[in-house]
């Protein structure tokens, strides 16, 4: 919160009526998060449960103005997201080194009573308490910044692929669910002349979209991704069919949000070292002879450098995309949009006789009002009038001797 201003007049030796000297109150600390891309996880964040800024001092006499509280700047990973769990509003999406943005605002400092001074009223006794500080839960999210991402099935060779073109070291098995959590290499391409990052994605299972295994977050992150490579295992092991692989996976990726299948995909028709898995291939190509397939044996590092290729290419030629361009990511919760203006104030009528104000920024101008004294009454009661709050009572039909009800202050209406 901002600090009080201050109530006081001068009383020197050779000035006879001193005027009013109170000084206005210091400005309350934000709280910041930084982007850094030294970090790559929320660990920090998980043990550290509230974030608070300072309140800022109290304005003084003989017009000293109260100190401003310092800001708070956490260090945050590139690729945070933070979320109002209470409006589902994205406060800040943090995808680039350094990026700073304001999370919770401090409130400015209250004005002292020397600014309250007019030609009428020459002893102000009124003074601005401090504005209250922000204050919010925040749904905090990482999701990841790759360029590439492979999707596919569990087990078709998703990890493998990473650790052959990448200096990456995932977890590789022969069941289903080894990657817990995405792993990222940054991938070059033989010549060297471009690089990008790649990322192995936890595997997909059907229903993934409505939150299903790991399913929900393993989309969350695909989101971010340029370029998808959709990994196929054609050996048709366990009896699985290429063709039919890609059908689900495909649906997953819709049912989540159609901004997904828009992005440049190709095939990396993996495991063409086994039995079968030529014909498979045929067989797949001719189902859709509009893909770009590439035939490879990550297991034996064949026909990498093509893909890795044609990726390098495809990132180079698709612009980021913002997360937001569209309204609805997710399940369509989340609406990405700026701060709208406040109402200033909602009246309600619950009750014969009663009526009740509310709103952000009435209730802020409430708290910000010493209304113990007459003339910080008067001034509470100028200012709603000016935004527009008595006009509005009379429209709804308020009458003499009502009572209005504003926080926890009540005052009988008269006009
Ligand atoms: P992920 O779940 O998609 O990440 O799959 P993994 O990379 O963990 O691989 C699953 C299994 O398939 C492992 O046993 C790998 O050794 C095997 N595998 C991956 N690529 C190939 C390949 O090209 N040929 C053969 N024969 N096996 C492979
Ligand atoms: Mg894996």
């Amino acid at each position: 919160s901002g600090g009080n201003g201050a109530i006081s007049f001068l009383r020197e030796k050779y000035v006879p009526k001193g005027g009013p000297a109170g000084g206005d109150g210091g400005r309350g600390g934000s709280v910041f998060f930084v982007a850094d891309s030294g970090l790559s996880t929320l660990l920090e964040l998980k043990y550290l449960t509230m974030i608070v800024a300072g309140n800022g001092e109290n304005g003084q006499k003989k017009n000293s103005y109260g100190k401003a509280a310092q800001d708070i700047y956490v260090k945050v990973p590139v690729g945070t997201l933070v979320i109002d769990q209470k409006s589902k509003r994205i406060i800040a999406d943090l995808t680039v080194d350094k990026q700073v943005a304001m999370i919770a605002k401090g409130g400015r400092g209250g004005r002292g009573n020397a600014k309250f001074a007019t030609a009428v009223n020459r002893v102000p006794r009124i003074a601005e308490n401090g504005e209250p500080g922000e204050e919010l839960t925040a749904i905090i999210e990482l999701k990841l910044l790759a360029d590439v991402g492979l999707v596919g099935l569990p087990s078709v060779g998703k990890s493998t692929i990473l650790s052959r073109v990448s200096a990456a070291k995932p977890e590789i098995a022969d069941y289903p669910f080894t990657t817990l959590i995405p792993n990222l290499g940054l991938v070059q391409t033989k010549d060297a002349s471009s690089s990008f990052v790649m990322a192995d994605l936890p595997g997909l299972i059907e229903g993934a979209h409505q939150g299903k295994g790991l399913g929900l977050d393993f989309l969350r992150h695909v989101e971010r991704c340029r370029v998808l490579i959709h990994v196929l295992d054609m050996s048709g092991s366990e009896g699985r069919n290429p063709i039919q692989d890609f059908r689900d996976i495909n649906k997953e990726l819709r049912a989540y949000n159609v901004g997904l299948l828009e992005k440049p995909m190709i095939v990396a028709a993996n495991k063409m070292d086994l039995e079968g898995a030529e014909k498979r291939l045929r067989a797949f190509k001719k189902a859709y002879p509009l893909l770009e397939v590439f035939p490879i044996s990550a297991l034996n590092s064949k026909g990498l450098d093509k893909l890795v290729y044609r990726a390098a290419e495809l990132v180079k030629s698709t612009p980021i995309k913002p997360l937001f361009a569209t309204k609805k990511i997710s399940d369509g919760k989340f609406v990405y949009e700026y701060r709208a203006d406040d109402p200033g104030f909602i009246i309600k009528h619950p009750a014969n006789n009663l009526w009740v104000v509310s709103g952000e920024r009435i209730e802020k101008l409430y708290k910000m009002t010493n209304i113990s004294d007459d003339q910080g009454l008067t001034y509470l009661i100028n200012t709603m009038r000016k935004m527009g709050v008595e006009n509005e009572l009379i429209k709804r039909g308020i009458k003499e001797g009502d009572i209005v009800r504003l926080c926890d202050y009540e005052f009988e209406y008269y006009e």
